[in-house]
């Protein structure tokens, strides 16, 4: 407790700030932002910020014109900004600095630390295969990633639409990270096209990360047949610019991401859209965001509701889907009420075509030998693996890409103080916020509006196909935005310590940088405690 006494003496404490605590994969959120923020007290130009500001988010990520795209942004849940007026834009922030690495192409950082003799193998050109081969190469070693597509971004290039993430930002920082040397091997399936084991042969060591690409439909009377498609395969031949007919009726069933961009893209076709979920709502999976979103372009969404059949014509055309409308029952041991069925409650609605967006899971053909007994992957992702494999990413538990990169970094921070014997190989993600809402003075940033993206209006979006719904900020708006973070727990040199203290003990830093404007004399301290009462971010401490 910060107790401020007649006999209060000053420390300087360098606290975790609550937005890097909701996030692992944007790095150190408020040095970056502070940067950019205090770039005319630290003397440096718009632009060297910018940069600086970029190699700070990309030691963790090398995705963000990515992420700042898709990201669902935990980190803006925690920012203490949200107490005051509305929470720091981080996301289109890192989306902002992602875009002009992109323009102005700037390379990714590499570290000076070099090993080249270990020659390390991927598995999966995911964003969690590419973090960590991103990861390795900038700390000197070889890698080779091995993907079974023609194209490497996993997920991200065959499952997320181009009007949330076009594939050329895709492109642009995959390429980064191969401009770092790493080799990529297309249309290679581990498994079918190179065994596991000649792989674990050729490298020092394996990543897997191979996702959870595979996916199955509903097991139901009808399903078999034309105008029937799982989420994911209906998404890839999207992405891949194939033309899929939905016709005049689509009906989605599912409640998580794929069914609700599987949903968006239907109605980008010109389909009546109509998502079934068999829970309510409150239960669904998908990003709130994105389901504001279809709403918006006019998807229908119908809760507690399953398909239980599907009416076929005589030509074996579809025609429409039997559905059986829900209620909640007991929590089950996901933790959420199990839907059961309402008596006599089925209604038909006429479709054209249906698309599962029920289920995926990793397919693990040709690497069963890492399967343990009862099928689960014993090996991956544990600490104490002695096989040469380590995994991450979706394979492990379907989650999102943030997740996935930050795997691929902790997989590869691991192996290699596995290789270097250096203890510290491993950045320092802070698991706990020292600085809450309370120790900030808000009256050192007064209230302002929040930067907001600008946004097609929905109609448009359906009219427009893949055009990118959301934009980018201008550099007006980020510099704006980068203004009102607090700067939670660490100095950002406002000065108020240095005028309220009359015995001289703030002594200015001769170069000073985000977090260090003043070194303390005490010698003369009078104890009064009002430099720490000043202090509007929470850095200084009674001592
Ligand atoms: C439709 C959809 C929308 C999503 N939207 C978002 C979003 O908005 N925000 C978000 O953060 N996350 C989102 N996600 C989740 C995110 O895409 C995943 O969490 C992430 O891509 C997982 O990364 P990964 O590298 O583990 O696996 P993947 O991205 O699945 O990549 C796995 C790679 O391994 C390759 N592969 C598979 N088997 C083999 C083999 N045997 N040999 C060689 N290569 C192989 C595949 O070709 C693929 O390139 C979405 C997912 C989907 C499906």
């Amino acid at each position: 407790m910060n107790r401020i006494t007649p006999k209060s003496r000053p420390k300087q404490v360098e606290k975790n700030a609550p937005c890097q605590v909701g996030c692992a994969n944007c790095g150190d959120i408020r040095g970056w932002i502070g940067t950019v923020a205090q770039r005319n007290k630290t003397g440096i130009s718009t632009a060297e910020a910018f940069a600086r500001a970029w190699s700070v988010i990309t030691a963790v990520n090398p995705f963000p014109a990515t992420l700042g795209r898709i990201c669902p942004h935990p980190c803006e849940n925690h920012c203490n900004r949200s107490d005051l007026d509305e929470p720091l834009a981080i996301n289109a922030m890192e989306r902002f600095l992602g875009d002009f690495a992109i323009r102005e192409n700037v390379p990714l950082p590499r570290l000076e630390s070099v090993n080249s003799d270990e020659w390390l193998g991927v598995i999966g050109a995911g964003p969690s295969g590419l973090s960590f081969a991103y990861q390795m190469a900038r700390r000197g070693y070889k890698v080779t990633i091995y993907d079974a597509r023609e194209k490497a971004g996993g997920m991200l290039r065959y499952g997320v639409p181009d009007y949330r993430l076009p594939q050329e930002v895709l492109d642009a920082e995959i390429q980064k990270i191969l401009d770092l040397g790493v080799w990529l091997e297309l249309d290679t399936r581990v498994g079918r096209d190179i065994s596991l084991e000649a792989l674990r042969s050729r490298h020092s060591m394996l990543y897997l990360a191979i996702g959870a690409q595979a996916s199955r439909g509903l097991d139901i009377p009808g399903a078999e047949g034309d105008s029937v498609w799982t989420g994911v395969d209906y998404l890839e031949q999207v992405n891949r610019g194939n033309k899929v007919e939905t016709g005049e009726h689509a009906i989605v069933t599912g409640g998580g991401n794929t069914a609700i961009d599987a949903a968006r893209c239907a109605r980008r076709a010109g389909s009546d859209v109509t998502i079934l979920y068999r829970r309510s709502r409150d239960e669904m999976p998908a990003f709130a965001h994105e389901i504001e979103n279809a709403l918006e372009e006019g998807v229908n969404l119908e809760w507690l509701a399953t398909p239980v059949s599907l009416e076929r014509g005589p030509d074996g055309s579809l025609e429409a889907v039997r559905v059986q409308r829900m209620k909640l029952g007991a929590t089950d041991s996901s933790g959420r009420r199990r839907p059961v069925p309402e008596p006599g409650s089925e209604f038909r609605l006429p479709a054209t075509s249906v698309i599962f967006a029920v289920s995926q899971y990793p397919e693990l053909d040709g690497m069963e030998a890492l399967t343990g007994n009862g099928g689960d992957l014993g090996l991956p992702g544990k600490d104490s693996d002695d096989s040469g494999v380590i995994a991450g990413g979706d394979i492990l538990r379907m989650g999102i890409a943030g997740e996935a990169i930050v795997q691929g970094r902790r997989a590869a921070e691991k192996v290699h103080r596995q290789f270097s014997g250096d203890p510290e190989a491993a950045s320092k993600d802070p698991e706990s916020a020292d600085v809450s809402s309370e120790r900030i003075r808000f009256r050192s940033k007064p209230g302002t509006e929040a930067v907001h993206a600008n946004r097609l209006a929905g109609e448009k979006r359906t009219r427009l196909g893949m055009a990118e719904v959301e934009q980018s900020i201008s550099e007006e708006q980020f510099l704006a935005e980068v203004d009102r973070c607090f700067s939670c727990g660490s100095c950002f040199g406002c000065e108020q310590c240095f005028m309220y203290c009359t015995a001289g003990c703030f002594v200015r830093e001769d170069a000073p940088v985000p977090g260090h404007y003043f070194t303390l004399n005490l010698e003369h301290c009078h104890e009064c405690g009002k430099c720490i009462e000043v202090c509007p971010c929470g850095f200084l401490e009674v001592s």
